[in-house]
């Protein structure tokens, strides 16, 4: 057996559906890179388009361009193309095809209790039947490569036991075929929105990874710190505070001495000069970032290449796992 083929696979993905925001980037995208950097796992990163047509499907001449942006932003971060695939769903056809045979074996029931399916058709109206059969779809999109880890956050474990659900059923009724795909559980915290709410693309609350200073700072401007923290001798409450849970992260230098300053009321440092210390941090942060990912963007054919490239290596795999799955199933296949 090759040295590559003992490596556990690893499963990674997120929709197309808008620049890449520091949340992403803190829940989900620095994990990937670190992860692929250890060199323990086979790395398949999935831009899942499909999925993001169940609430984009009005809105698709939105797509092309915004993965681009997302293939920029995942090279950028420091997603190699060369250590781990990285594709377009849509490019393997055998996530479509495993889908359709995963739906034969699914009950309804199981998909209708997915919370986030209960959740988005209330306050979204989305209810079209891809959007009910967007857990089996990404079943398939995990299991097409016979994934052994599928890094996620506690909040999307649901969505993983219903994958392995799956996979028992399947391998109920046509004997072992897949790994039953475990999760990486990333210890992350949810990433305050420049509001204070968690940071989401759906709430214009966000950062993006690709805003230049001027966004950046008109941004930070804005956000929101205390409000119980009127004036400058008013106790903070540096815990809750985003622009201090930024700093932390992006401008650490000071910043314990500085929370101190805040919860004990010293004027010597007021919210617009912590602000302005953000926002030196985060331009800085990002520098090396934001300048790679404009020389990818100005390049799409860069761009196109690694993605062929990746989808060719996609295929490989996910083509051997269609063959094991249709001879389980014994599905026809006249003699040659
Ligand atoms: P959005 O809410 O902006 O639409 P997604 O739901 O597409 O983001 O999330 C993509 C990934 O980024 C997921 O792994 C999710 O857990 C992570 N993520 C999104 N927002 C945050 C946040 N505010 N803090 C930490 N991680 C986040």
């Amino acid at each position: 057996m090759s040295k590559k083929s003992e490596k556990k696979v690893l499963l990674s993905g997120m929709q197309p559906s808008g620049a890449l925001h520091l949340g992403n980037y803190e829940g989900a995208l620095r994990n990937w890179v670190e992860l692929q950097n250890t060199g323990d796992y086979e790395m398949f990163n999935c831009i899942v388009d499909w999925h993001a047509l169940t609430s984009g499907f009005d809105e698709t001449d939105k797509l092309v361009p915004r993965i681009y942006e997302m293939a920029a932003d995942y090279i950028a971060a420091g997603l190699d193309p060369a250590k781990t695939t990285i594709f377009v769903q849509s490019h393997v056809k055998e996530h479509a095809e495993l889908h359709l045979l995963l739906s034969m074996i699914v009950p309804i029931p199981w998909l209708e209790r997915v919370p986030s399916y209960k959740d988005k058709t209330e306050s979204l109206g989305l209810d079209s039947y891809g959007f009910l059969g967007y857990p089996i779809l990404q079943t398939a999109d995990i299991i097409i490569y016979r994934a052994d880890v599928v890094p996620v956050g506690k909040d999307q474990l649901s969505h993983l036991e219903l994958a392995r659900e799956i996979v028992r059923r399947f391998h109920f009724l046509y004997g072992e075929v897949f790994p039953e795909p475990e999760a990486l559980v990333t210890k992350f915290q949810i990433l305050p929105g420049t509001d204070g709410k968690k940071m989401s693309k759906s709430y214009g609350n966000f950062i993006a990874l690709g805003d230049g200073p001027d966004e950046i700072k008109k941004k930070v401007m804005s956000m929101f710190t205390d409000e119980t923290k009127i004036h400058k001798t008013d106790r903070g409450h540096p815990d809750k505070c985003p622009v201090n849970i930024y700093r932390t992260i992006y401008d650490p230098e000071w910043t314990q001495k500085i929370a101190d300053f805040c919860a004990a009321g010293d004027d010597s440092i007021g919210c617009v000069k912590c602000k302005k210390n953000l926002i030196r941090g985060l331009v800085d942060y990002f520098a090396d970032f934001r300048a790679r990912r404009e020389e990818l963007l100005a390049d799409p054919a860069q761009i196109d290449n690694y993605l062929k490239d990746g989808a060719e290596r996609a295929r490989q795999r996910a083509s051997e796992t269609m063959v094991l799955v249709r001879k389980a199933i014994k599905m026809y296949k006249p003699e040659m």
